[in-house]
């Protein structure tokens, strides 16, 4: 199934896999291309030398071909020098507080 065609994924980002985990759901992972850099959620800067791995973000997004879409989304961490606590990036199309993208494919569906 070549799922990938109906979406366009945000600047800076790309699809790394998509899998159909249960009958009626998609999971997609989406990855930073590593030329760009996070935004520190902190102090909204970017930080260079900081860098502390990543994580993952679960998301739900709207249903697309019959079928539920959650979204695995890669997140890396940065220390902020600002304050010397561990921080997430901001990534501005995943909503701040339940991190559920507005609209994901609404937006981005090609
Ligand atoms: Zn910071």
């Amino acid at each position: 199934m070549t799922i990938r065609k109906f979406f366009r994924v945000p600047q800076g980002y790309k699809i790394t896999r998509v899998e159909e985990t249960v009958e009626d759901e998609i999971t997609i992972n989406i990855e930073p291309y590593k030329r760009q850099k996070g935004i520190c959620s902190g102090c909204r800067q970017i930080h260079q030398d900081t860098y502390r791995g990543t994580r993952i973000i679960k998301a739900r997004d709207l249903p697309a071909c019959g079928k539920k879409v959650y979204l695995n989304v890669t997140k890396r961490r940065y220390l902020c020098p600002k304050d010397g606590k561990l921080y997430i990036e901001e990534i501005d199309w995943l909503k701040k507080k339940e991190d559920i993208p507005e609209g994901f494919l609404k937006r981005y569906i090609a």
